[in-house]
């Protein structure tokens, strides 16, 4: 009997008790390989010792503060490390406590950077299908994830929703990649028309898919496009890099890889590596400034906000990353795994693609190859691999294609940035088995 309140109240977990690199162990004494850092967190692997000393030194010093009262010099170095590192143009950071807290803020940040400017009509926001950007209400709204929304959608603010860049299904056989990329961006401009360019605050995006598509990457020129349109209409670009910035596609921000910056970005996940909740908004110095300039204060703010062992343990984990150059060895180590997955499982009759960037690649599953055809989402198959896969000592991100019976089961790996070749071959050889053995296990 329990009185934990669990996300699934049918299904028993195992009891973790303790964590080392690259392996949780659980009561029972079983490891786990985790390969996809509980879902692209953990980006230096667990108990790092010089994490744990700067939050215990923290912790010692000073363990809160409200931040309506006082500023603190961890979150004041945080803030520099991050902008320091961040691209031309982004200024300035605002510290939450988790993704979708981040993408909250950014949503309300957006509008009220338009308030500031005297533009009150702006309201509206452009998001994509199959994209996820948080389970709080707004963060939900942007989200495209039509089964994570359905039954709180009467309580969503309107946003719309276009085709998210999605090539192994939705490039036409006759289009290059770049044309695909064009044609999308056509799309949103017609959006942008159609809403009236002057009542839009942003267009939200994931650069690289996480939860729902699995580590789908954009292609060539197609976020240059939506940077140009924000420029034109003056619409700002919200870059959700909750999941795959902070390094995790090889790049400390996804769009680096892409040329552009965007006007408000959002990270969490690997900010923190997962030794404390902590997420944050970076602004560029446009946006930053029309507050200055104007009322002088955001509207917004919670209790935990620039919690200091919270900061310790980012500002941390970003000094070991670059101590360490684990950004570079996420670049390094993905071109590694991706290789060792083609080699596996690149010829296997229901593994459709194989994708991503850095240490965050996905297996798109389908019941036929040349047609794509995905299995009957009620098989439940992701959730086999998965279990299938714990079983085995290895834990991976599988999610369904049970939001519009448009694409496959897909896996996740983002294995922390730590990861030798050693255990990517452990991890491979498991993946494959938990693969074989989720399909032997299928209804005939
Ligand atoms: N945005 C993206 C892209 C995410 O992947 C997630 C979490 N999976 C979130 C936002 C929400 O983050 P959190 O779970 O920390 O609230």
């Amino acid at each position: 009997m329990t009185h934990l309140f669990h996300r699934q109240l049918r299904q028993t977990l195992p009891e973790a008790a303790s964590a080392k690199g690259l392996y949780i162990t659980d009561t029972a004494g079983k490891t786990y390989l985790d390969a996809c850092g509980g879902a692209a967190v953990s980006c230096l692997g667990h108990n790092h010792p010089d994490v744990i000393a700067a939050m215990a030194a923290q912790m010692a010093r000073l363990d809160y503060a409200h931040t309506s009262f006082f500023t603190t010099r961890v979150a004041e170095e945080l803030a520099d490390t991050l902008i320091a590192q961040a691209p031309e143009g982004i200024s300035h950071v605002y510290l939450l406590s988790s993704g979708s807290e981040a993408m909250e803020a950014a949503l309300k940040m957006a509008r009220q950077y338009f308030v500031e400017l005297g533009q009150p009509r702006r309201t509206n926001f452009i998001a994509r299908r199959q994209s996820y950007h948080g389970n709080t209400l707004g963060a939900l709204a942007v989200g495209g994830n039509a089964w994570r929304r359905a039954q709180f959608a009467p309580l969503l603010i309107d946003v719309t929703h276009v085709a998210p860049c999605y090539e192994y299904r939705d490039r036409l056989p006759t289009e290059t990649p770049e044309q695909y990329g064009q044609r999308l961006v056509r799309e949103l401009e017609a959006e942008l028309l159609r809403l009236g360019p002057d009542t839009v605050i942003g267009i939200c995006a994931e650069p690289v898919v996480g939860a729902t598509l699995g580590a789908a990457p954009p292609v060539p020129g197609y976020f240059q496009g939506i940077r140009a349109l924000c420029d034109r209409y003056g619409v700002l670009l919200i870059a959700d890099e909750v999941m795959c910035g902070m390094g995790r596609t090889g790049t400390l921000h996804a769009l680096e890889q892409e040329g552009i910056v965007p006007d408000i970005m959002a990270v969490a996940k690997g900010l923190g590596g997962g030794y404390q909740a902590i997420g944050a908004v970076l602004a560029h110095g446009r946006v930053y400034d029309a507050f200055d300039s104007g009322s002088g204060q955001f509207m917004h703010g919670h209790t935990y906000i620039g919690h200091p062992v919270a900061c310790a343990a980012a500002l941390e984990v970003q000094r070991v990353l670059q101590r360490e150059k684990l950004v570079e060895a996420s670049r390094v180590q993905g071109l590694a795994l991706r290789r060792k997955l083609d080699a596996a499982l690149g010829g296997h009759a229901h593994v459709g693609d194989i994708r991503g960037r850095g240490l965050f690649l996905a297996l798109e599953l389908v019941a036929d190859r040349a047609s794509k055809q995905p299995f009957d989402p009620k098989l439940r198959l992701n959730g086999r691999i998965r279990d299938e896969a714990l079983a085995r000592g290895l834990m991976v991100y599988a999610m369904g294609g049970t939001i519009d019976g448009r694409h496959g089961d897909h896996v996740l790996l983002a294995p922390p940035f730590t990861v030798q070749e050693r255990d990517l071959d452990t991890l491979v050889e498991r993946l494959a088995e938990s693969v074989e053995a989720a399909l032997a296990g299928l209804p005939a």
